[in-house]
């Protein structure tokens, strides 16, 4: 009864892409930052 998503977070440091499986909750660091989740068909820059 565990829906598991699927979550790439992205560190915008040194560019390390994670992907995570759990059910929210939780955040993951990177180079001392918060990593930010990155979206899918997304391949904008700022
Ligand atoms: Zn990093």
């Amino acid at each position: 009864m565990s829906s598991r998503v699927n979550r790439i977070y992205f560190c915008r440091h040194c560019g390390t892409e994670v992907e995570f499986l759990q059910d929210g909750g939780g955040h993951v660091h990177c180079c001392g930052e918060e990593m930010v989740i990155k979206k899918e068909g997304s391949n904008g820059e700022e």
